[in-house]
Protein backbone atom coordinates (compact mmCIF):
# COMPACT_ATOMS: atom_id res chain seq x y z
CA UNK A 1 0.00 0.00 0.00
CA UNK A 2 2.92 2.34 0.67
CA UNK A 3 4.57 1.36 -2.14
CA UNK A 4 1.96 2.63 -4.57
CA UNK A 5 1.75 5.35 -2.92
CA UNK A 6 5.21 6.16 -3.81
CA UNK A 7 4.87 4.63 -7.30
CA UNK A 8 2.76 7.51 -8.39
CA UNK A 9 5.99 9.58 -9.03
CA UNK A 10 8.98 8.34 -10.80
CA UNK A 11 11.35 8.70 -7.52
CA UNK A 12 14.96 7.58 -7.12
CA UNK A 13 15.72 5.79 -5.09
CA UNK A 14 18.57 6.30 -2.00
CA UNK A 15 21.66 4.17 -1.29
CA UNK A 16 19.54 2.51 1.27
CA UNK A 17 16.50 2.10 -0.02
CA UNK A 18 14.56 4.86 0.77
CA UNK A 19 12.37 7.08 -1.85
CA UNK A 20 14.39 10.49 -2.43
CA UNK A 21 10.88 12.28 -2.84
CA UNK A 22 13.38 15.28 -4.36
CA UNK A 23 15.01 13.06 -7.19
CA UNK A 24 13.53 13.96 -9.77
CA UNK A 25 14.65 17.79 -9.32
CA UNK A 26 11.10 18.99 -9.45
CA UNK A 27 10.24 19.41 -6.14
CA UNK A 28 13.69 20.84 -5.29
CA UNK A 29 13.17 23.59 -7.93
CA UNK A 30 9.69 24.78 -6.79
CA UNK A 31 11.10 24.43 -3.36
CA UNK A 32 13.23 27.08 -3.73
CA UNK A 33 10.75 29.07 -5.18
CA UNK A 34 7.96 27.91 -2.15
CA UNK A 35 10.57 29.16 0.74
CA UNK A 36 10.58 32.81 -0.63
CA UNK A 37 11.92 34.57 -3.21
CA UNK A 38 14.55 36.00 -0.99
CA UNK A 39 15.49 32.14 -0.13
CA UNK A 40 15.43 32.73 3.70
CA UNK A 41 13.73 32.53 6.60
CA UNK A 42 11.15 35.16 8.32
CA UNK A 43 12.96 37.41 11.18
CA UNK A 44 11.31 35.65 13.29
CA UNK A 45 12.13 32.17 12.85
CA UNK A 46 16.17 33.47 12.34
CA UNK A 47 15.70 35.33 15.48
CA UNK A 48 14.59 32.32 17.61
CA UNK A 49 16.88 29.89 15.79
CA UNK A 50 19.98 31.90 16.71
CA UNK A 51 19.02 33.10 20.45
CA UNK A 52 18.39 29.51 21.20
CA UNK A 53 21.79 28.59 19.50
CA UNK A 54 23.59 31.14 21.63
CA UNK A 55 21.86 30.89 24.85
CA UNK A 56 23.38 27.23 24.56
CA UNK A 57 26.91 28.74 23.88
CA UNK A 58 26.63 26.89 20.32
CA UNK A 59 29.16 27.45 17.51
CA UNK A 60 29.62 24.22 15.70
CA UNK A 61 26.62 23.13 14.30
CA UNK A 62 25.68 19.51 12.31
CA UNK A 63 22.81 21.00 10.25
CA UNK A 64 21.61 16.91 8.76
CA UNK A 65 18.29 17.71 6.54
CA UNK A 66 20.15 21.35 4.97
CA UNK A 67 18.14 20.56 1.95
CA UNK A 68 19.09 23.59 -0.19
CA UNK A 69 21.02 25.31 2.36
CA UNK A 70 18.62 27.69 3.92
CA UNK A 71 19.14 27.05 7.56
CA UNK A 72 22.96 26.55 6.99
CA UNK A 73 23.14 29.37 4.80
CA UNK A 74 21.11 31.59 7.58
CA UNK A 75 23.52 30.31 10.52
CA UNK A 76 26.69 31.11 8.35
CA UNK A 77 25.64 34.58 7.83
CA UNK A 78 25.43 34.37 11.54
CA UNK A 79 28.97 33.47 12.41
CA UNK A 80 28.28 29.87 13.21
CA UNK A 81 30.20 26.94 11.81
CA UNK A 82 28.73 24.54 9.86
CA UNK A 83 28.45 20.97 8.41
CA UNK A 84 25.54 20.52 6.33
CA UNK A 85 24.19 17.46 4.91
CA UNK A 86 21.35 15.96 3.11
CA UNK A 87 20.65 12.66 0.99
CA UNK A 88 19.26 14.59 -1.50
CA UNK A 89 21.88 15.40 -4.43
CA UNK A 90 19.43 17.49 -6.24
CA UNK A 91 18.99 19.43 -3.54
CA UNK A 92 22.31 19.69 -2.49
CA UNK A 93 23.14 21.39 -5.88
CA UNK A 94 21.57 24.34 -4.72
CA UNK A 95 23.30 24.58 -1.29
CA UNK A 96 26.83 23.85 -3.33
CA UNK A 97 25.85 26.82 -5.98
CA UNK A 98 25.84 28.87 -3.27
CA UNK A 99 28.94 28.45 -1.21
CA UNK A 100 30.74 28.68 -4.43
CA UNK A 101 28.90 32.13 -5.13
CA UNK A 102 30.15 33.38 -2.12
CA UNK A 103 33.11 31.39 -1.51
CA UNK A 104 35.41 35.27 -0.90
CA UNK A 105 33.54 35.25 2.24
CA UNK A 106 35.54 33.32 4.78
CA UNK A 107 32.53 31.51 6.31
CA UNK A 108 31.62 30.02 3.57
CA UNK A 109 34.72 28.89 1.80
CA UNK A 110 35.22 27.18 4.97
CA UNK A 111 31.26 25.35 4.70
CA UNK A 112 31.23 21.30 4.85
CA UNK A 113 28.64 20.01 2.42
CA UNK A 114 27.84 16.28 2.60
CA UNK A 115 25.47 13.71 1.35
CA UNK A 116 24.49 11.93 4.09
CA UNK A 117 21.51 9.75 5.06
CA UNK A 118 20.05 9.87 8.42
CA UNK A 119 20.04 6.01 8.68
CA UNK A 120 24.01 5.91 8.37
CA UNK A 121 25.01 9.31 9.40
CA UNK A 122 28.08 8.18 11.86
CA UNK A 123 29.23 6.50 8.48
CA UNK A 124 28.74 9.39 6.50
CA UNK A 125 29.50 12.26 8.58
CA UNK A 126 32.86 12.35 10.71
CA UNK A 127 32.39 13.36 14.22
CA UNK A 128 34.49 15.98 15.34
CA UNK A 129 35.95 15.02 19.17
CA UNK A 130 32.62 14.50 21.23
CA UNK A 131 30.43 15.76 18.99
CA UNK A 132 28.90 19.00 18.05
CA UNK A 133 27.90 21.58 20.43
CA UNK A 134 24.30 21.32 18.27
CA UNK A 135 22.65 19.62 15.36
CA UNK A 136 19.80 21.00 14.02
CA UNK A 137 17.18 19.61 11.52
CA UNK A 138 14.12 21.64 10.53
CA UNK A 139 11.91 22.33 8.19
CA UNK A 140 9.45 19.62 8.96
CA UNK A 141 12.47 17.71 7.40
CA UNK A 142 12.16 14.25 9.81
CA UNK A 143 8.71 13.54 9.19
CA UNK A 144 9.80 12.58 4.96
CA UNK A 145 10.94 9.52 7.38
CA UNK A 146 8.62 6.88 6.07
CA UNK A 147 7.73 3.76 8.54
CA UNK A 148 8.32 0.98 6.30
CA UNK A 149 8.14 -1.71 8.04
CA UNK A 150 5.26 -0.55 10.22
CA UNK A 151 7.53 -0.94 13.71
CA UNK A 152 9.48 2.50 13.56
CA UNK A 153 12.54 1.23 13.87
CA UNK A 154 13.92 3.31 10.53
CA UNK A 155 12.47 6.23 12.98
CA UNK A 156 14.38 4.89 15.86
CA UNK A 157 17.53 4.17 14.09
CA UNK A 158 17.85 7.87 12.82
CA UNK A 159 17.18 9.44 16.05
CA UNK A 160 19.34 7.44 17.36
CA UNK A 161 22.56 8.28 14.45
CA UNK A 162 21.14 11.87 15.10
CA UNK A 163 21.12 12.18 18.88
CA UNK A 164 24.33 10.69 18.72
CA UNK A 165 25.81 13.42 16.85
CA UNK A 166 25.60 15.82 19.65
CA UNK A 167 28.31 16.46 22.32
CA UNK A 168 27.44 15.97 26.19
CA UNK A 169 25.93 19.57 27.16
CA UNK A 170 25.12 19.84 23.47
CA UNK A 171 21.14 20.33 21.69
CA UNK A 172 19.48 19.07 19.24
CA UNK A 173 16.57 21.38 17.39
CA UNK A 174 14.23 19.19 15.56
CA UNK A 175 10.70 20.22 14.44
CA UNK A 176 7.87 18.73 13.07
CA UNK A 177 4.18 20.17 11.60
CA UNK A 178 1.81 19.97 13.69
CA UNK A 179 0.12 16.39 12.83
CA UNK A 180 -2.21 16.29 15.64
CA UNK A 181 -4.02 19.08 14.04
CA UNK A 182 -3.74 17.84 10.58
CA UNK A 183 -5.22 14.59 11.59
CA UNK A 184 -7.85 16.31 13.95
CA UNK A 185 -9.57 18.40 10.74
CA UNK A 186 -7.85 16.78 8.13
CA UNK A 187 -6.21 20.15 7.05
CA UNK A 188 -2.89 21.85 7.84
CA UNK A 189 -3.23 24.64 10.62
CA UNK A 190 -4.11 27.88 8.92
CA UNK A 191 -2.38 30.17 11.33
CA UNK A 192 0.73 32.63 10.18
CA UNK A 193 3.56 30.52 8.80
CA UNK A 194 6.66 31.95 10.46
CA UNK A 195 8.80 29.70 8.58
CA UNK A 196 9.16 31.55 5.53
CA UNK A 197 8.46 34.56 3.74
CA UNK A 198 7.36 32.92 0.70
CA UNK A 199 3.45 34.22 -0.30
CA UNK A 200 3.62 31.88 -3.20
CA UNK A 201 1.86 29.27 -2.29
CA UNK A 202 -1.79 28.96 -2.87
CA UNK A 203 -3.11 25.76 -1.46
CA UNK A 204 -2.33 23.23 0.23
CA UNK A 205 -4.00 19.92 0.16
CA UNK A 206 -4.45 17.34 2.34
CA UNK A 207 -4.89 13.89 2.45
CA UNK A 208 -4.16 11.04 5.68
CA UNK A 209 -3.31 7.20 4.75
CA UNK A 210 -4.54 4.96 7.23
CA UNK A 211 -3.00 1.63 7.52
CA UNK A 212 -4.74 -1.09 10.22
CA UNK A 213 -6.69 2.03 11.53
CA UNK A 214 -3.51 4.21 12.32
CA UNK A 215 -2.91 6.89 10.46
CA UNK A 216 0.35 5.62 8.27
CA UNK A 217 1.05 8.47 6.15
CA UNK A 218 -0.23 12.70 5.19
CA UNK A 219 0.19 13.90 1.90
CA UNK A 220 0.63 17.34 0.91
CA UNK A 221 -0.15 18.49 -2.40
CA UNK A 222 1.05 22.37 -2.54
CA UNK A 223 -0.01 24.41 -5.75
CA UNK A 224 2.47 27.30 -5.94
CA UNK A 225 2.18 30.65 -8.15
CA UNK A 226 5.27 31.80 -9.97
CA UNK A 227 5.13 34.71 -11.43
CA UNK A 228 6.29 34.59 -15.34
CA UNK A 229 9.42 36.46 -15.90
CA UNK A 230 8.31 37.12 -19.25
CA UNK A 231 5.07 38.35 -18.99
CA UNK A 232 4.70 40.37 -16.21
CA UNK A 233 0.54 40.11 -15.45
CA UNK A 234 0.84 35.87 -16.11
CA UNK A 235 1.60 33.27 -13.41
CA UNK A 236 2.65 30.35 -13.66
CA UNK A 237 0.88 27.26 -11.45
CA UNK A 238 3.17 24.52 -10.37
CA UNK A 239 2.59 21.59 -8.09
CA UNK A 240 4.18 18.94 -6.24
CA UNK A 241 3.32 16.56 -3.53
CA UNK A 242 5.22 15.17 -0.44
CA UNK A 243 4.08 12.53 1.66
CA UNK A 244 5.10 12.74 5.49
CA UNK A 245 4.72 10.40 8.83
CA UNK A 246 2.56 12.33 11.02
CA UNK A 247 4.09 12.17 14.21
CA UNK A 248 2.26 12.96 16.71
CA UNK A 249 3.38 15.52 19.34
CA UNK A 250 3.51 13.18 22.84
CA UNK A 251 5.12 10.15 20.90
CA UNK A 252 7.36 12.45 19.02
CA UNK A 253 8.71 13.46 22.55
CA UNK A 254 9.01 9.84 23.92
CA UNK A 255 10.89 8.58 20.51
CA UNK A 256 13.56 11.49 20.95
CA UNK A 257 14.14 11.22 24.75
CA UNK A 258 14.36 7.06 23.89
CA UNK A 259 16.80 8.23 21.21
CA UNK A 260 19.29 9.96 24.12
CA UNK A 261 18.31 7.05 26.66
CA UNK A 262 16.62 9.33 29.07
CA UNK A 263 19.77 11.29 29.42
CA UNK A 264 18.40 14.77 28.43
CA UNK A 265 16.13 18.07 29.04
CA UNK A 266 13.42 18.15 26.36
CA UNK A 267 11.85 21.91 25.77
CA UNK A 268 9.09 22.25 23.68
CA UNK A 269 7.56 24.93 21.27
CA UNK A 270 5.04 25.35 19.17
CA UNK A 271 6.04 28.40 16.22
CA UNK A 272 9.51 28.96 18.79
CA UNK A 273 6.68 30.29 21.60
CA UNK A 274 6.85 28.48 25.12
CA UNK A 275 3.85 26.23 26.57
CA UNK A 276 2.27 25.02 23.09
CA UNK A 277 -0.15 23.16 24.20
CA UNK A 278 -1.86 24.86 26.14
CA UNK A 279 -5.51 25.31 25.09
CA UNK A 280 -6.40 27.41 23.23
CA UNK A 281 -2.90 27.21 21.24
CA UNK A 282 -2.36 25.51 17.71
CA UNK A 283 0.39 26.27 16.32
CA UNK A 284 1.81 25.39 12.37
CA UNK A 285 4.50 22.98 14.21
CA UNK A 286 6.12 21.81 16.63
CA UNK A 287 9.88 22.63 18.07
CA UNK A 288 11.66 19.96 19.97
CA UNK A 289 15.20 20.96 22.05
CA UNK A 290 16.94 18.28 23.58
CA UNK A 291 19.69 18.85 25.71
CA UNK A 292 21.83 15.74 25.83
CA UNK A 293 23.30 15.31 29.53
CA UNK A 294 27.05 14.73 29.77
N1 LIG B 1 15.70 22.11 6.13
C1 LIG B 1 15.41 22.45 4.74
C2 LIG B 1 14.98 21.22 3.90
C3 LIG B 1 13.59 20.74 4.13
S1 LIG B 1 13.08 19.54 2.98
C4 LIG B 1 14.33 23.52 4.66
O1 LIG B 1 13.66 23.76 5.65
O2 LIG B 1 14.17 24.10 3.60
C5 LIG B 1 13.50 18.02 3.81
C6 LIG B 1 14.88 17.50 3.49
O3 LIG B 1 15.07 16.29 4.22
C7 LIG B 1 15.06 17.17 2.01
O4 LIG B 1 16.13 17.91 1.50
C8 LIG B 1 15.34 15.68 2.02
O5 LIG B 1 16.26 15.25 1.03
C9 LIG B 1 15.88 15.45 3.41
N2 LIG B 1 15.77 14.06 3.85
C10 LIG B 1 14.65 13.28 3.79
N3 LIG B 1 14.95 12.04 4.25
C11 LIG B 1 16.27 12.04 4.60
C12 LIG B 1 17.15 11.07 5.14
N4 LIG B 1 16.74 9.81 5.40
N5 LIG B 1 18.44 11.42 5.39
C13 LIG B 1 18.86 12.68 5.13
N6 LIG B 1 18.07 13.65 4.61
C14 LIG B 1 16.80 13.34 4.34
Amino acid sequence: MVDSVYRTRSLGVAAVGLPDQYADGKAAKVWQLYIGDTQSRTDEYRNAVVQLLRQHKCQRILDVACGTGVDSIMLLEEGFTLVSSDASDKMLKYALKERWNRRKEAAFDNWVIEEANWLTLPLDIPKPGDGFDAVICLGNSFAHLPDLKGDQSDQKLALSNIASMVKPGGILIIDHRNYDAILETGQAPKGKNIYYKSDLTRDISTSVLYVNNKPHMVTLDYTVHIPNKEQEKQVDVSTFRLSYYPHRVDAFTKLLKDAFHGKCQHTLYGDFKPHPTEQGNVPCYFIHVVKKIG
